[in-house]
């Protein structure tokens, strides 16, 4: 496994994969193609790349997907007309509205448009619901990869402390949910932390793994990270970097260069969580469409 400077580092690559691999497998036996639908309202560069990599995972386990692209002045009444036919066509198990919508577009009216049952994002209130009930059906991507990547590194969670920074829909909040959940990967005994947390370093330093769902560059320092701790980066920021070809580059929440040979584990960024979230959205919808046609197998 690979270290760096004594840190085992959690890599999502070699999971994404696996997972990969074993999609592959079941599309190959299985009586139809999952289908994912992805809505793409407006030019939104970062959101444009997100959307090309799901595309291409689609490609690569075979599943059947199709894109939608719309102007950045789509009508709310033109995206629900969309989603109600997607909501209806049989080749569709999945449906993606690509977040964040442009302003003028009523957001949680749309993530209610889309039918619960292809709700591969897990972000329609009845999903949600299910996870905080304990009885989840589709649950987000990027938490369910975090519980994905730390199960095959074998890291426990299990009566653990984890401090999750951040508690967005997306990401810290049905993660502290799941971690906390009766069950396997879950019975951890949660804190979500967030910009009104008082003395967060010390709240942080305290637990056993310290997730960073904050979307500040490098804001996990040292202080936050008892020695020997597990460190989980969601963050996905670019910086200016005038030593890189690019002129930028990628970093996470947590300053992985000061935490190397101080935490016991950490993702790197990139190559850490982001690769898991795409292969638990290919996973998402291999369930939709295995619900639909009752067949088994886990991506
Ligand atoms: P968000 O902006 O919706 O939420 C950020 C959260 O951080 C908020 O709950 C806020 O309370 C908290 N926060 C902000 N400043 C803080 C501070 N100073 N101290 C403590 N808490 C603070 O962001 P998000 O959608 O949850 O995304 C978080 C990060 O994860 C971003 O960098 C985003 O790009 C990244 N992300 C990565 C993936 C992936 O696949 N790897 C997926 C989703 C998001």
């Amino acid at each position: 496994m690979g270290r760096d400077n004594g840190t085992l580092l959690l890599k999502g690559k070699p999971v994404r994969d696996a997972v990969f691999a074993e999609l592959s497998r079941l599309v190959a036996a299985a009586p139809r193609r999952p289908g994912l639908a992805v809505v793409l309202v407006g030019e939104d560069a970062a959101s444009a790349v997100y959307v090309s990599h799901k595309e291409k995972g689609c490609d690569e386990v075979g599943f059947h997907h199709v894109t939608h692209r719309l102007p950045a002045d789509t009508a709310q009444s033109e995206l629900l007309a969309l989603i109600g036919g997607l909501n209806a066509d049989p080749a569709i198990d999945g449906i993606l509205v690509q977040l964040p919508l442009p302003a003028h577009l009523d957001q949680a009216a749309v993530l209610l448009a889309v039918d619960p049952r292809k709700d591969v994002d897990g972000f329609h209130p009845e999903n949600l619901g299910r996870l905080v009930a304990g009885s989840p059906r589709f649950v987000p991507c990027t938490p369910k990869g975090i519980v994905r990547l730390l199960e095959h590194y074998q890291v426990p969670v299990r009566g653990r402390t984890v401090a999750v920074i951040g508690r967005s829909v997306i990401v810290g909040r049905p993660l502290s949910l799941l971690l906390s959940l009766k069950g396997a990967m879950g019975d951890a005994t949660v804190t979500m932390c967030h910009s009104r947390t008082p003395d967060l370093p010390r709240v942080c330093a305290a637990a056993d793994i310290v997730v960073a769902a904050i979307g500040v560059p490098r804001f996990v320092t040292r202080d936050f990270v008892r020695a020997g701790a597990v460190v989980v980066d969601v963050g996905i920021n670019r910086i200016d970097d005038p030593g890189h070809p690019k002129g930028t580059r990628l970093v996470g929440d947590a300053d992985y260069e000061g935490l190397l040979g101080h935490a016991g584990a950490l993702t790197p960024v990139p190559g850490g969580v982001g690769p898991m979230t795409i292969a638990m959205l290919l996973g998402n919808t291999w369930e939709a469409m295995s619900r639909v046609e009752g067949v088994h197998g886990r991506g």
